[in-house]
């Protein structure tokens, strides 16, 4: 489509139906191709090439020259800086294209498409670019006492990992391959990504626009196609050092053990069922309009999405029945449309989920006290729903639903709020709402997560680090972790004569 067909929809124009390999479009694939759609309407609006085992192999085969070729081998840190704040610029330059496209394809509010996506995906490219300079190993002191009459000089250099294959999932398409490929270059590794199969489009834009801003042919490359296929052979492929992968804790595992067996480095970043905590002494109506933004924000298709709420008895009453107010206010409809406040789940076999989800929580013996029924219409769209007294064990209780269903429990000391917000095997965020001091110290080292939020419910920025423990993954994405998790350290051991 030319961009003069469509002056008013600079989304379209922008659809791509290719992958960028070795910096020029392939359209060669496995044979297959898988639809993209918007899931407003239901409609088909794109079909991406499936890259089977061959055009994974070109993919890592490219991103391998690319890395010992001198081109970018040969650059110097400064040089990476500049081309990551150059793709930062074109990224803003964009801004409008991108997050329209984000918003057709994903579903996601266009507000946050301008501001989750593009602006905070600048701002993540340019705080990495700050990284690639600032890279240093250590001078040590060593202790060796032989042979008589020899001294030691020793250091750690830094250097890149290698070839990174990064896998993402669909809830932040453009952002997430941004934190992926923003540490992997700024250290000087090359990145073959593969976009999740519902939202490819904006990936291979990103693709676009980083050799317009310079990066070199096979430093960054996009291929598209379902996971069990190309991802799998992404995985597998032995041209491949590390693996960063954000996505669900099954598929998590599969590619961990996978990756052990060859050794690969990996970062798992995986799924959460995240406690939000009120306490009595908080401010209630901050607690519950940010209860219901850590559970409806995207459409609750967000890794730390506030999804179990554990609320102290005196103010239990009043905290729920004000959350299902504001979950029954919400405006649903189209991520265009400037009213909307709750966009479409991501696919339609998203929403059947999210849906079965709701039908068993029901039979589980839960009251639903917002939404719980279908939303009628073309798109995908999922009513807000509130649960509560739902037993600790049931299933919408223990999974993740990944969508805007929050189930409610009370609970009277301190010990039972941090007993209920451990009972799971995930650990990626938590929130707790008070104003009492001593009560956040005590309560902040208990619980198991990875980032624990006071007064507030999933806030990321690109200097604090991100991830899980138990179940929610290994390693940590954003701030100094995410870039010594493309790096290897060598040691250098020089041995001199003492005279
Ligand atoms: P998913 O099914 O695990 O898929 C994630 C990515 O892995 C997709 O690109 C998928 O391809 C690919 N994949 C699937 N099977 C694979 C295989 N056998 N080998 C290699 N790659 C494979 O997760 P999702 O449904 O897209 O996303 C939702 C999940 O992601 C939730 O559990 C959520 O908590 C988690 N998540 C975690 C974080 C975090 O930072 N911790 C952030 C966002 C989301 P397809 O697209 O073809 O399926
Ligand atoms: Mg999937």
């Amino acid at each position: 489509m030319s961009q003069s067909q469509t002056p008013d929809r600079p989304e379209l124009a922008a659809i791509r139906e290719h992958m960028i390999i070795d910096g020029k479009p392939c359209t060669e694939g496995s044979g297959q191709t898988v639809p993209v759609y918007d899931p407003a309407t239901g409609a088909v609006i794109a079909h991406q090439i499936e890259a089977g085992p061959a055009q994974v192999d070109q993919a890592v085969q490219a991103a391998r020259r690319a890395f010992t070729g001198s081109a970018w081998g040969d650059m110097v840190p400064a040089g990476r800086e500049r081309l990551l704040l150059n793709l930062a610029d074109l990224l803003e330059q964009h801004g409008d294209e991108l997050a329209r496209l984000e918003t057709l394809n994903n579903g996601k509010l266009l507000p946050l498409s301008h501001g989750l996506e593009v602006a905070a995906g600048a701002q993540w490219l340019r705080y990495m670019a700050g990284w690639a300079t600032k890279l240093s190993g250590d001078t040590l002191s060593l202790s060796i006492p032989f042979p008589p009459g020899v001294k030691y000089n020793a250091y750690t250099r830094l250097e890149p990992v290698g070839v990174v294959a990064a896998i993402v999932p669909w809830n932040f398409p453009l952002l997430m391959a941004i934190w992926k490929i923003a540490p992997a270059v700024a250290t000087g590794c090359t990145i073959v990504l593969k976009p999740a199969e519902e939202t490819p489009l904006t990936a291979i834009r990103l693709a676009e626009l980083a050799l317009e801003a310079g990066f070199p042919p096979g430093v960054i490359n996009v291929i598209t196609g379902r996971g069990e296929v190309t991802g799998a052979a992404l995985v597998a492929h032995p041209g491949v050092n590390k693996i960063s992968f954000t996505g669900s804790t099954e598929v998590g595992r599969l590619i961990g053990r996978q990756a052990m067996d060859d050794m690969k480095r990996v970062s798992l970043e995986l799924g959460g069922k995240s406690p939000v905590i009120i306490m009595d002494d908080c401010d209630v109506e901050l607690a519950v309009q940010g209860a219901a933004g850590a559970i409806f924000f995207n459409q609750g298709q967000v890794c730390t999405a506030g999804s179990r709420l554990f609320v102290q008895r005196g103010i239990y009453d009043k905290v729920v029945a004000g959350l299902a107010k504001v979950a029954e206010s919400l405006t649903i409809g189209s991520g265009f449309d400037p009213a909307t406040q709750i966009g479409p789940m991501v696919s339609a076999r998203h929403r059947e989920r999210v849906m079965s989800y709701i039908d068993l929580g029901r039979a589980e013996g839960g009251r639903v006290l917002a939404g719980g029924q279908a939303y009628e219409g073309d798109g995908f769209f999922v009513r807000p729903t509130v649960f509560a007294e739902l037993a600790p064990d049931a299933r919408v209780v223990r999974e993740e639903i990944f969508g805007p269903v929050v189930v409610a429990a009370s609970f009277d000391t301190e010990d039972q709020a941090v007993a209920m917000a451990n009972d799971t095997r995930f650990g990626l965020g938590a929130s707790i709402w008070s104003n009492d001091l001593n009560r956040v110290n005590r309560l902040v080292p208990r619980i198991q997560a990875g980032t624990v939020w006071v007064n507030t419910h999933n806030m990321l920025d690109p200097h604090m680090p991100f991830g899980g423990v138990k179940q929610s993954g290994i390693g940590r994405e954003h701030g100094r972790a995410a870039v010594e998790a493309y790096l290897e350290s060598k040691s250098v051991c020089i041995a001199y004569p003492a005279t």
